[in-house]
């Protein structure tokens, strides 16, 4: 049945690791792929008499996050306690943020002209994680990852679709990478997200119940799960039924929704101040220092280089996604004098070199200063587009001078007039039968004699001088 009367709403809570070397409130390693309990210490196994101490540089990042978000940042935050029991949680409690959280009212840009606001960004510490082992019928706990320090961004519930939803998150996520204050990878679950999901009819002002889904874990499930709880919603309401507030998993293998069957209906977390913490309260001058050392973000970006360098919103899109290739394409063009020839180098030949996926500016084989004179050199004249493609797969493997490697493996296009004649000249006298053609008026043999030199120069002649130099013995 089709659904199209009704609307989708969401709002989504997006959880992000922020890449501090130690845990929020301890001195444990945040690192990942560690063997199972080995970063905990008293503070974060929640042994009696065991005090947090917070982590300066989490509040920095945490402050970032929120700026970068547009959010408005609170000088007096305060930390709660969120209570609830769970065999991965040892304090019985997490710290959180409650009323006062750090940061509200900001909003993300999606591109197309639509904004999403931001209700609230938060900071809090990570729980610990079960680990099933079905075979032997145990389940085991890990607390590396217990205390971790986390921010929480709350979406208000203005994504309209699927499509939406995940825009919505690429734009968050490339916004905190860019801000460098977390790596938001999803496969190490520095990334994870809730969604709340209601439907309505198209004109309705009032929001109708609605079900979160619980721990998606790629972009692509988030919008695959929307899909499929928007449906059941739909055909719920198409029944006259009503929906009921619940939590929800997304099964990925059966690409199913199903109730998680909690028991806690309405979370009652009985949240407090916690008395082990002090209000965190930060100085304007300490939140303004953090505002001025925010990087261009790339929605700015992309709107400068397509000015800039003439460039298409599209190729814009793709030299922006990532910071490292972003600064270095903006240092090709400006020093090659050409952005668009250097959007092709950059989008081709670069990209490919670094088709390991971990595109960093170490990884990147060939130095911005050198692909651009390569660049130069084929506007020039003095390189052909082949054999810019040799000397730039040579500057991959022993870096140097583009100009110093096409000299030395005598790849430079010649276009001096007394050689290019020589050969010509040579050409001529080789070939008479097709010379005394062409002299007489037959032009369609320009192609074959420009292809004879260019075969004697062993392509390194100019072929629009070696045309032109041939054109002007044209029917003499
Ligand atoms: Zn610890």
């Amino acid at each position: 049945m089709s659904h199209d009367r009704y609307e989708m709403v969401v709002g989504l809570e997006v959880h992000v690791q922020l890449r501090t070397r130690t845990k929020a409130f301890c001195r444990c390693a945040t690192s990942f792929g560690d063997a199972p309990n080995q970063n905990t210490c008293p503070v974060c196994l929640a042994l009696p008499g065991a005090l947090p101490v917070l982590n300066s540089r989490a509040v920095e990042y945490a402050t970032r996050a929120g700026l970068s978000l547009g959010c408005a940042i609170r000088e007096r935050s305060v930390f709660a306690r969120k209570n609830y029991f769970y065999p991965d949680l040892p304090k019985g409690y997490q710290i959180s943020q409650f009323d006062k959280p750090l940061a509200e009212h900001g909003s993300v840009a999606l591109g197309d002209g639509r904004t999403i606001g931001i209700t609230r960004m938060h900071m809090e510490e990570d729980a610990g994680k079960s680990v099933h082992d079905r075979f032997a019928g145990v389940t085991a706990i890990d607390l590396n990852r217990a205390g971790t320090p986390l921010v929480e961004i709350v979406s208000e519930p203005e994504i309209r679709s699927s499509r939406e939803a995940g825009a919505y998150l690429k734009a968050v996520r490339e916004i905190l990478v860019y801000a460098d204050v977390s790596d938001c990878s999803m496969e190490e679950g520095s990334l994870r997200v809730d969604a709340n999901v209601s439907a309505r009819l198209h004109g309705e002002t009032a929001l109708r119940t609605r079900t979160e889904i619980k721990n998606l874990n790629s972009f692509s499930n988030v919008e695959r799960a929307l899909e499929i709880e928007f449906a059941r919603h739909c055909a719920v309401h198409d029944a006259g039924g009503n929906v009921r507030q619940e939590t929800m998993l997304f099964d990925a293998n059966r690409n199913e929704v199903r109730s998680a069957r909690s028991k806690e209906e309405s979370h009652d977390y009985r949240y407090f101040p916690d008395p082990d913490l002090p209000p965190l309260v930060l100085t304007a001058q300490y939140i303004d220092d953090i505002r001025n050392a925010l990087p261009e973000f790339p929605a700015a970006r992309r709107v400068r280089f397509m000015r800039a360098f003439g460039i298409t919103a599209t190729e814009a899109e793709v030299l922006t996604a990532d910071r490292d290739i972003c600064s270095y394409y903006e240092t090709v063009a400006t020093a090659s004098n050409d952005g668009k020839v250097a959007a092709h180098w950059v989008m081709g030949e670069v990209l490919a070199a670094c088709n390991d996926g971990a595109m960093v500016a170490s990884a990147i084989p060939v130095a911005p200063q050198a692909l651009a004179e390569l660049i130069g050199l084929v506007s020039a004249g003095t390189l052909s587009n082949s054999a810019a493609k040799t000397v730039f797969a040579m500057l991959a493997k022993e870096g140097g001078s583009a100009r110093t490697i096409a000299e030395r493996d005598g790849l430079l296009q010649i276009g001096d007039d007394g050689a290019l004649r020589a050969w010509v000249d040579e050409v001529f006298r080789e070939n008479p039968d097709e010379a005394t053609r062409f002299s007489g008026g037959e032009r369609k043999l320009q192609g074959v004699l420009v292809g004879l030199v260019m075969k004697k120069s062993k392509g390194s002649a100019d072929p629009k001088k070696v045309s032109q130099l041939i054109g002007e013995r044209a029917g003499k």
